[in-house]
């Protein structure tokens, strides 16, 4: 029994175990492909072998096993002679230091490209590993663009040394696992090759979650005896069904795998019990028009249930699946999956892009796998812009997640995005500049949030001003990291474009002090003593006061007259009123503000709102002063939005020691006995100290009003207070006041 050895990946049957040789390569190709250059072959094989000479692998078997077992997996897919030659000699490079200019001199220059392109970066000293992982992505998914054979040998690797990873060590295996799961799946989901995208999904979930797979295990082959009666009766009823109808076409089942069941039952949050349609049938035809025939006929022996109808002849998937797929209500109430295709559809299915690199007829065929590559070329330019290591792998997993919406645009074109996609991340998987100028978004002819998410079937508008600029919130707006990105990205310049502006004015301003016009002194002087601060480019000096980390006096100095560093009465210039002012400000209220993305900015909360932690807050620069924060709704940065180019997004720092703000609310009561001291005695509750309490009464309105100063240091705290003065008897309502 498997469970003798639980290291032992039970889905494997004992052939894919045992150790390939170079015999079992050469007759699955000639199985396919008879006249295949066997020379060819020999010499990849030969040159591997004598390369990988002496090398052992972790489980102690010579090296050369697995370049052996990664070319078999290739010929057994029924890949081209290259392909399968990479496969003997795809990590040459890496592991033998073996030149690619000697694999073009001998296998040509497709073999040498394909090598190459599996080959991680070796001589290039990495931060840490996770910078690596993104740089080899990088590199490989450029050598996928030019050729996809490339992700085949690589997927044929991974899926070996997926087989054998019980001889490592457990952190390894998860660590593998996992990047399997996030990375490898997808990519053999997108580019279409079924087989390779199940196998490796059901090692991965072995490796990372043996006990679950144990027990699914246990439990299905509890049920194996009912599901195979299953099974034969309505495969048995379909076939009679689609006879008297006089359909040809193939009836087949299965037991869907074993990751996609444990998914289901994980989305669900139930047992197997819960789940009905682990099986599946399939119906293949000969003609697309049967498979539409066949689908009525079904309809009307069983009834669908309705909403998981769907139609991927008449809109593939982006890996170009086509298949009609429905889910009927069996015998018993027990649903059941039915998936029909044409023959040619099913070898799609199965096989993607390797279809277009197999033998017809002993000819090669490489029609239509430009339609494969396209999104990973796509890919590709999005990621030459995304430099931060994490955001860059985080893009990479998003862009692979298979679910996906499938909408069009106005003119009947098909766009496909990632599921939960909003109106905005529309537009900008349309073109960057387009999301940035982005004013509105009608969905089906009504305009809706730029927030909503799309839904498969939706026709998206995008309406665009060339005066629309991308703001903060619309981060909240998208859902894509590659759309997030190109937000950030724009926000980043822009805050930058502004601190530079801010920066310069303050520098200016602090000559003025001493009566050095700006204009007198050349951009060459400024660039001489830019080295003195630590910097190379004048828009990182400029940057750096504007953003407070460097003193206007401190960056004016080098540029005075030596008289003008000495005031009249001896004593030497310290600091500026304005720098002490800011001080004074920042020390006290500073330092619980963040600039996004930027330390030691210089802010102060806005007198004129007084914004409390908690609050949605908006930085606006104010000129020479650094920021001012208000509340997001103050009414005064309103009327400041004549100048919105000078606001910024700031946000509260939640790290840092509580402080105390001053709050001023109102309360509205009934008049009655008692009530001052009802409200004080509630505020005291809260222990929250009272600066002010002055209570009045309106004698029209018969109404006691309290105006209360109080001591709060978050918008927690002061909901906290207006909950316990709410629950007085007799409190009308109550306002914040700023
Ligand atoms: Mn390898």
């Amino acid at each position: 029994m498997a469970k003798s050895n639980p290291k032992t990946p039970p889905m494997l049957d004992k052939s894919s175990l045992r150790p390939v040789r170079y015999d079992d390569v050469l007759n699955e190709i000639l199985a396919h492909h008879p006249s295949a250059d066997v020379d060819y072959l020999a010499r990849a094989w030969a040159f591997g072998a004598k390369a990988h000479h002496g090398q052992k692998r972790k489980s102690g078997e010579p090296y050369f096993s697995h370049p052996i077992a990664v070319a078999h997996i290739l010929a057994k897919a029924k890949l081209d002679l290259v392909t399968v030659a990479a496969g003997f000699l795809h990590d040459v490079v890496e592991d033998c230091a073996v030149e690619r200019k000697e694999l073009v001199r001998l296998f040509g220059e497709d073999l040498a490209e394909i090598v190459d392109g599996v080959t991680k970066i070796g001589k290039v000293q990495f931060r840490d590993r996770q910078q690596a992982q993104a740089e080899n992505y990088r590199k490989m998914i450029l050598a996928m663009t030019r050729d996809i054979r490339v992700l085949i040998v690589k997927l044929a690797d991974r899926l070996h040394n997926m087989r054998t990873l019980f001889y490592l060590p457990e952190e390894k295996r998860r660590r593998i696992s996992e990047e399997t799961l996030d990375i490898y799946a997808p990519l053999a989901h997108r580019i279409g090759i079924s087989h390779f995208k199940i196998a490796l999904e059901e090692l991965a979930f072995f490796y990372l979650e043996p006990e679950a797979y144990w027990e699914l295990d246990r439990q299905l082959a509890q049920r194996a005896k009912m599901s195979r009666h299953l099974i034969d009766t309505i495969s048995a009823e379909l076939k009679t069904i689609l006879n008297q109808n006089q359909l040809d076409a193939e009836v087949t089942s299965r037991i869907k795998s074993r990751y996609s069941i444990h998914r289901k039952i994980v989305a669900k949050e139930t047992v197997l019990e819960g789940i009905f349609d682990y099986y599946a049938f399939r119906i293949m035809t000969n003609t697309v028009k049967d498979c539409y025939a066949a689908l009525g006929v079904l309809h009307e022996r069983w009834r669908p249930i309705p909403g998981r109808f769907k139609d991927f002849i008449a809109t593939p998937k982006v890996n170009l699946y086509q298949s009609l797929h429905t889910t009927l209500i069996g015998e018993q109430g027990i649903p059941f999956e039915v998936q029909i295709r044409t023959h040619r559809m099913h070898r799609t299915a199965e096989e993607g892009v390797a279809a277009h690199w197999t033998y017809k007829d002993g000819r090669l065929t490489s029609v239509g796998k430009d339609r494969y590559t396209a999104w990973l070329r796509k890919l590709a330019d999005e990621h030459e812009e995304v430099k931060d290591t994490h955001e860059f792998l985080a893009t990479i997993k998003d862009q692979l997640q298979p679910d996906e919406v499938l909408v069009f645009t106005p003119a009947g074109e098909i766009k496909s995005l990632r599921a939960g996609a909003t109106a905005l991340d529309f537009a900008y998987s349309i073109h960057t500049e387009l999301g940035h100028r982005t004013t509105g978004v009608k969905v089906n002819g009504k305009l809706v949030g730029l927030g909503s998410a799309l839904n498969t079937g939706d026709i998206v508008e995008v309406l665009s001003s060339p005066k629309q600029t991308p703001n903060q919130e619309w981060l909240k707006s998208v859902k894509t990291p590659s759309a997030r990105n190109k937000i950030r990205a724009w926000l980043r310049t822009e805050e930058q474009k502004k601190s530079i502006e801010l920066g310069k004015n303050m520098f200016e301003r602090e000559l003025k002090r001493y009566k050095v016009p700006l204009k007198s002194i050349s951009k060459e002087t400024i660039g001489e003593h830019l080295p003195d601060f630590g910097f190379k480019k004048v828009d990182d000096f400029f940057s750096a006061i504007g953003f407070g980390r460097l003193t206007p006096l401190k960056a004016v100095t080098p540029f005075l007259p030596e008289d003008a560093r000495v005031k009249p009465d001896g004593k030497e210039v310290r600091e500026s009123r304005l720098e002490s002012a800011i001080k004074r400000i920042t020390k006290r209220s500073g330092e619980q503000v963040l600039v996004k993305g930027q330390r030691d900015v210089l802010v102060y909360l806005a007198k004129c709102c007084n914004p409390i932690i908690g609050d949605s807050i908006t930085g606006y620069i104010s000129r020479g002063r650094g920021v001012a924060v208000h509340k997001t709704d103050c009414a005064m940065l309103k009327t400041m939005a004549v100048n919105p180019e000078r606001r910024i997004h700031v946000e509260w720092d939640r790290h840092c020691e509580p402080q105390l703000f001053r709050v001023r609310i109102r309360v509205y009561t009934e008049e009655r006995p008692a009530m001052i001291a009802d409200v004080s005695h509630a505020i005291a509750d809260t222990k929250t100290n009272v600066k002010q309490l002055k209570a009045s009464v309106n004698n029209d309105k018969n109404m006691g009003v309290f105006d209360i100063v109080l001591e709060i240091h978050s918008l927690d705290h002061l909901e906290k207070v207006f909950k316990r003065l709410r629950a007085i008897k007799g409190v009308l309502s109550q306002e914040r006041l700023s």
